[in-house]
């Protein structure tokens, strides 16, 4: 891309509220209003660079970033696709720099599914619907509105930010985080760490409330089976049959029993539930367990185990043409660790007539949970949730997270959220009636301001 395509100008379009709350409403003074008027700008991302809103959003966040003591810079990617990253210096000198990273696009919405018009952030039940509210609108704005107030009362994170509102995020980065660590790395020197979605939210354990903090994401795999042999007559004895290899090994990769495989953060988090309920973790079976869970349970379910689920079959043209080609679709979920291992185990049950190919491949990611940033996300939590049990886990799907992993820097799902315990948190992403309480982004926000360790400048 063009080089003066990077740039700090650009106006903010279509805001026209009035200027947001003074200082006296704390961390969470704007949440509300920042996360109802980015559900407002629709910005849907339907895949293959088919997309709207993200320059309108980018400028949006930059509005506020710039109100925060940012200088932010555009990255337009593509024409449309625009991601918007500032920077905000820290107090302490010899502090690592931190990432605070969003993303700004947001899955289809169809409006005749849903109870309340997915774009217009209604307030109801205590809580604003819209597209983007959980995915991630919500965190975009605890970000923006925690930020916002430290500048508003002259306060300075310990770490330098780099603060980033990514375009793309929903189909895969290619437009929005790849592009930017592929071809602006230089923007995230300095850091090791990362903040994002997916992570940080409550579910009811048993008696107790824990937070899960997203330690570790599945890997990838979209591999492509083609099966060549001899092609003849529709009416022919033809043993050697492209179709019939194809389909068996399609059906040996789509039925196979993947075995029980534990990671150090599923199983930290088994042992602990176990704990935590009274139950006696049982590796053979983690039902127990996995029951206690809930609305998180078919979520930390399918991080135990490999997944390998075919997904298309092209072959033939004519009834009585045996064709010399069959090709098909496999989406496959590695769990970090034995990526190697699962992949060698599918070219096995693939057969010696099919071969397999990779298309697209993400890496799988886990980190202790442990260290510094670890420490601080429990202590904050527990500051502003005394009975809050911090617990780790595993995303069974991606985030931008993988990209930033390229440049050495870890990533951790933290978007703190306390939830009720009635609310079916998980099965809200990307799907109808996606909601967030209004206290749990307030409660956030506190969280945020917490564990950024805000001082007066000198
Ligand atoms: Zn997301």
């Amino acid at each position: 891309m063009d080089e003066n395509r990077v740039t700090d100008q650009g106006a903010p379009r279509g805001v026209t509220d009035t200027d947001p709350a003074s200082a006296s409403g704390g961390p969470a003074a704007d949440v509300v209003r920042l996360c109802r008027e980015l559900i407002r700008i629709d910005t849907t991302n339907r895949g293959g660079n088919v997309s709207v809103g993200e320059p309108e959003a980018a400028d949006y966040c930059a509005r506020w970033m710039r109100q925060a003591g940012m200088r932010p810079r555009f990255f337009e990617s593509s024409p449309g696709r625009v991601s918007v990253i500032g920077h905000l210096p820290g107090w302490d000198p010899d502090a690592p720099g931190l990432v605070l990273h969003g993303h700004t696009d947001v899955v289809p919405a169809e409006a005749e599914e849903w109870s309340v018009d997915p774009f217009s952030a209604e307030m109801k039940d205590g809580m604003i619907w819209g597209r983007g509210a959980v995915d991630m609108k919500g965190m975009d704005a605890m970000i923006l509105s925690t930020l916002l107030h430290l500048a508003r009362t002259g306060q300075r994170p310990r770490r330098p930010l780099t603060v980033a509102f990514f375009a793309d995020e929903e189909a895969g980065g290619v437009y929005g985080a790849q592009w930017i660590v592929d071809n602006h790395p230089e923007v995230f020197d300095g850091c090791t760490e990362a903040i994002s979605e997916v992570g940080g939210f409550s579910t009811q354990v048993g008696d107790a409330r824990a937070y899960l903090v997203q330690t570790a994401e599945k890997g990838l795999a979209w591999l492509n089976l083609t099966a060549v042999d001899r092609p003849g007559h529709g009416s022919a004895q033809h043993p050697d049959n492209a179709v019939t290899h194809l389909a068996a090994a399609m059906h040996r990769i789509g039925t196979h029993q993947w075995p029980l495989e534990y990671t150090k953060t599923t199983r930290m988090l088994l042992e602990q539930v176990a704990e935590l309920t009274g139950t006696v973790f049982d590796e053979a079976d983690p039902t127990p367990q996995l029951e206690q869970l809930g609305h998180a349970m078919s979520w930390v379910a399918g991080t135990l185990r490999t997944s390998t689920n075919p997904t298309g079959l092209t072959a033939g043209y004519k009834h009585n043409v045996i064709p010399s080609t069959a090709t098909g679709t496999v989406d496959m979920r590695l769990l970090p660790g034995s990526e190697q291992e699962a992949l060698a185990t599918v070219a096995e049950l693939a057969g010696e007539h099919v071969t397999v190919e990779p298309e697209h491949r993400d890496v799988g990611l886990e980190t202790p949970f442990s260290g510094d940033l670890v420490e601080l996300m429990v202590t904050a939590l527990r500051a502003e949730d005394p009975e809050a049990e911090v617990l780790p886990f595993m995303l069974g799907g991606g985030t931008d997270n993988k990209s930033l992993s390229r440049l050495g820097i870890t990533g951790y799902g933290f978007s703190p959220l306390r939830l009720p315990p009635e609310l079916e948190f998980t099965s809200l992403f990307h799907g109808i009636d996606e909601r967030v309480p209004v206290d749990a982004l307030e409660f956030g926000c506190r969280v945020l301001e917490r564990m950024l360790e805000p001082r007066a400048e000198a």
